[in-house]
């Protein structure tokens, strides 16, 4: 079953006077469990995509259903609801809070989901600061944590909540590439682990390389859509694994 669709999605915004055609026309079904990255130049409309998938933007028109629910109509109650329990956000600037800890951070998405206890809370932040090995830095502050460090804390914090979907905007974009790489093996190991559908944007081509599928947008249009089988795929080593 698709988990994300969209049918004839076009989003225009208005600035002064001017009409900007970010995206036209654009449908897409996205598989459960994918790996998948958006690729593009800057201003293809890949953030604006990411938003609409994420329920933080609504679409000029056309249709978008996550997990099988059509979005549209909802009320911005009833999508800060879905956001918290099926979505999780990862940003290219980490956007994490400066006054809190990592583990305050990780903490802070939960603190909606009012059926948690306390001590079920702790143990979700202590399992996933785990998951992306920063449970020694559990008490550090952001300024007290390198780039790829709070990366893997917006990362934890992005599953905390045990989204279906985590989206992740240009999310090394602002990391060197050694950095960059080992958050997006981080990322692949979790999707691979827990079948999170992980759908990210990129303009990095090093970065599309280790996405399943990719879609390549243009202008805000869809230009190609691979399929990549993984096993068939060389290995660093050149054998086929
Ligand atoms: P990308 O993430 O691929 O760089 P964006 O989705 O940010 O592209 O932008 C796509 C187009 O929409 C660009 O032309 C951009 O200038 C325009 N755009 C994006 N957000 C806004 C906005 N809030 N108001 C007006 N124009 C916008
Ligand atoms: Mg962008």
């Amino acid at each position: 079953m698709s988990i994300v669709r969209l049918e004839n999605v076009s989003k225009d915004y208005t600035l002064g006077e001017q009409q900007v055609q970010a995206l036209l026309d654009i449908t897409l079904s996205i598989d459960d469990g994918v790996f998948l990255a958006i690729a593009g130049p800057s201003g293809s409309g890949k953030s604006t995509l990411l938003n609409l998938i994420g329920c933080i933007d609504t679409p000029s028109c056309g249709k978008i259903l996550i997990n099988g629910q059509d979005v549209s109509g909802r009320t911005p109650d009833q999508l800060s609801d879905l956001r918290a329990r099926t979505i999780g956000f990862i940003f290219q600037t980490f956007n994490l809070f400066p006054v809190l800890s990592a583990e305050e951070n990780v903490e802070y998405p939960l603190l909606q989901l009012k059926e948690l206890s306390t001590s079920e809370r702790r143990d979700r932040v202590s399992k996933y600061l785990s998951i992306v090995g920063l449970s020694k830095f559990a008490r550090h502050r952001p300024n007290q944590l390198s780039g790829g460090q709070r990366q893997r804390v917006a990362i934890a914090r992005a599953l905390a909540t045990q989204p279906k979907i985590v989206l992740a905007d240009e999310p090394t974009a602002n990391l060197d590439h050694k950095t960059g790489e080992g958050i997006l093996q981080l990322m692949k190991d979790i999707n691979g682990n827990f079948g999170t559908t992980f759908i990210f944007s990129t303009h990095d081509s090093r970065v599309m390389e280790m996405a399943n599928r990719l879609v390549h947008i243009e202008d805000g249009q869809i230009i190609t859509q691979e399929v990549r089988d993984e096993e068939k795929r060389p290995t660093a080593a050149g054998r086929i694994a």
